[in-house]
């Protein structure tokens, strides 16, 4: 009798958890069914943002593009290739007052290779070297006027005494008023070295940036300008998509990717001197 109910009570309990066992799986199931259906509709409301928040919006094709990019280097004073804080502070406050739009690399190479402009006025501030007085001296002014300029970095440099270090690219990077590109590791004269040599430059300037910074650096500027045919092949097979040059000119995007002209900013140059540099 015992035994019998015994079995009894085990078969029971095995129907119950059987029962209690199948309902629980449909009722997961359902509630799996639920949260895809509200994570593909919160899925769809992303992408309709993400539609309206694309960041080209607006910008409008032009047949070719045009942008001045100014060149400068270290900003204080003492030879011809520095431009005092004052002037600096000056230039960067006339492309304010005259509505010039200063564009993030990111922007600048679109622009050059879709033909698109936000705006007629448009600016690309380039600062070479990558010198301790980029975050002390220009860094404020471009964060007190909303702009943005791009610091070519010489990733060799980055322990090296009166250059930035990567903390400090870091923390100019993380503000949003400046990008980071490749200035090389070493600042050596590319069109003097092997073509090998000028690849692992290009190469490993780029790895570099890309790994501290977490991102696809897309823009390399040859140290003083100087460049053969051999460098516009590693550049290409480094990966970049653009060459900032030391020559002068206004940039087009009917100029070849990696020779781009650029405007050079001198110390004591006038406004009206400056505002030529632009058209
Ligand atoms: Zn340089």
């Amino acid at each position: 009798m015992f035994l019998r109910g015994f079995k009894h009570l085990i078969r029971f309990s095995l129907l119950t958890l059987l029962i209690a066992g199948l309902s629980g799986c449909r009722g997961q199931s359902t509630a799996k069914n639920v949260t895809s259906t509200s994570q593909s509709q919160s899925k769809t409301v992303k992408s309709l943002k993400k539609a309206k928040k694309s960041p080209y919006a607006g910008w409008h094709h032009v047949k070719t593009v045009k942008l001045p990019i100014l060149m400068y280097h270290s900003i204080s004073s003492g030879n011809a290739l520095k431009v005092p804080a004052s002037e600096f502070k000056a230039q960067m406050t006339y492309l304010k007052q005259q509505h010039y739009r200063t564009l993030t690399t990111t922007q600048a190479v679109y622009a050059l290779s879709h033909h698109r402009l936000p705006q007629a006025k448009v600016v690309w501030v380039t600062l070479d070297d990558s010198y301790t007085d980029n975050k002390t001296a220009a860094w404020p002014i471009l964060k007190a006027n909303h702009q943005h300029a791009t610091i070519n970095f010489i990733t060799g440099f980055a322990t090296h005494h009166n250059h930035l270090t990567l903390a400090d690219a870091r923390q100019m990077k993380a503000s949003g008023a400046i990008d980071f590109q490749s200035h090389t590791v070493r600042h050596l004269d590319l069109n003097e070295l092997t073509d090998q040599q000028q690849l692992t430059e290009l190469t490993n300037s780029k790895r570099w940036l890309d790994q501290h910074l977490h991102q696809n650096t897309a823009v390399i500027c040859y140290p003083a300008g100087r460049a053969n045919q051999a460098t516009i092949k590693a550049a290409k097979q480094a990966g970049y998509q653009y060459a900032l040059s030391t020559a002068p000119g206004i940039a087009t995007s009917q100029e070849p990717a990696y020779n781009l002209t650029r405007q050079r900013v001198t110390p004591g140059m006038s406004l009206a001197t400056f505002a030529t540099l632009l058209h």
